[in-house]
């Protein structure tokens, strides 16, 4: 390798940003390719209701053991806020039964949300690295290893384009990678079935967010939290801003025959609602904003084709995702391929680093 290698990072995730900024600030020529037009993986928050408040519908939380989140986040000056929880929460046994109080059995570990929403850790990390560096639209289709170079091919909207660099940080879902992309040559078979055989985190999720003009079940001493076997959304959370613009989240069961939840956005928002005014009363049938996600159907995420995946479990990632190949030009990155919290923020972070430090 040489002593300052142009290197291609594969995903402006939060591991292929904080491995771009880093390897940027220690000098590397660093380029991104990301598929989508927007910086970010699974966090995505945009901007709901008039007030426009930024809702997590990817990652919101974080707890007292992921360091390396409130540590990125003091140093991006993003202000954290813990999750709300005071206040009784609301079981939701069928959509004809009256919804019963509860207290919780014991306290949740606290948590915390980033008030401006977990993309905007993407955006600040983006804004440090020169505007060139980053290319969006750009969906890597395969890897040639050629001795003293990689060549890279991305699909983009001007069509194909190629590039040689000496290193290249994959920072997808290792399941996505071994679904998705070509490697010449193969790559060795523990190697590929370590990535195929990688849970993504959450992949199967679907989340909702709604805006209200003010968070009036705090007003009733509620906590905003419902815990419901009707749907659509089996567990609402208060993401009520510091500042007061009152919003829930929630994971819905994803849409799907058997689902509780329509296909249509529109039956969708009916029915999210009609679920708040069960669980709220009255006051919930007003939403000023609403907004869902189905990250199933992300195909940056979740392979669009090709076998589905088992029963969802934490990723436990094979050790030789952890290890560079191609004579350390290929570095495999992404959050489930961290040692410490694997599938998390933080272990996005932690998969990151390494990356860049062997690599600067
Ligand atoms: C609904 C949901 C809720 C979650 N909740 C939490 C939570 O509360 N707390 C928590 O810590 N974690 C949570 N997670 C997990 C968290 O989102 C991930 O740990 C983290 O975002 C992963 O970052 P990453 O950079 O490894 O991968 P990703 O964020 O998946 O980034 C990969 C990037 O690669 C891009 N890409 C994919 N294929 C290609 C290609 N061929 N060419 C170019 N670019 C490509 C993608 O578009 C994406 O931008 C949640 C995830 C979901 C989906």
């Amino acid at each position: 390798m040489p002593e300052s290698p142009s290197v291609l990072v594969v995903g402006a995730g939060l591991a292929g940003l904080v491995a771009a900024t880093e390897l940027h600030a220690a000098g590397v020529s660093v380029c991104v390719w990301e598929a989508h037009s927007r910086v970010g993986g699974r966090c995505r928050s945009p901007a709901v209701g008039p007030d426009e408040v930024r809702l997590d519908l990817g990652a919101a939380w974080h707890w007292e053991e992921h360091e390396r989140v409130r540590t990125l986040a003091d140093r991006l000056g993003i202000e954290r806020v813990r999750q709300h929880e005071p206040g009784v929460a609301v079981q939701e046994w069928a959509r004809d039964e009256p919804v019963e109080p509860f207290e919780w059995p014991e306290t949740p570990p606290p948590s915390w949300r980033l008030v401006e929403g977990t993309q905007a850790l993407h955006e600040r990390l983006a804004a440090r690295l020169p505007d060139a560096a980053l290319c969006l639209r750009h969906r890597l289709q395969a890897l040639r290893h050629t001795g003293p170079a990689v060549q890279a091919t991305a699909q983009t909207p001007d069509g194909p384009r190629a590039t040689s660099v000496d290193a290249v940080v994959l920072a997808v879902p290792p399941r996505l990678a071994g679904h998705t992309l070509q490697f010449e040559p193969a790559l060795p078979d523990a190697l590929s079935s370590a990535l195929r055989g990688t849970t993504t985190w959450m992949s199967p999720s679907a989340k909702a967010a709604v805006t209200y003009d003010r968070p009036f079940w705090r007003e009733q001493g509620l906590a905003g939290r419902v815990r419901s076997a009707a749907g659509p959304v089996h567990d609402w959370h208060d993401a009520t801003t510091p500042d007061g613009h009152a919003a829930l989240v929630g994971f819905m069961h994803p849409p799907g025959p058997d689902s509780p939840t329509p296909s249509d956005s529109g039956e969708q928002r009916a029915a999210l609602v009609r679920q708040l005014v069960h669980c709220f009363g009255e006051a919930a049938g007003a939403p000023t904003g609403v907004a869902t996600a189905d990250w199933r159907h992300d195909p940056a995420t979740t392979p669009p084709t090709g076998p589905k995946p088992g029963p969802h479990a934490p990723p436990d990632p094979a050790p030789i995702l952890q290890r560079p190949q191609w004579e350390g030009r290929l570095h495999v990155a992404a959050a489930e391929t961290a040692t410490e919290h694997p599938g998390y923020l933080d272990g996005a972070i932690e998969a990151g680093r390494r990356a860049a430090l062997t690599l600067a």
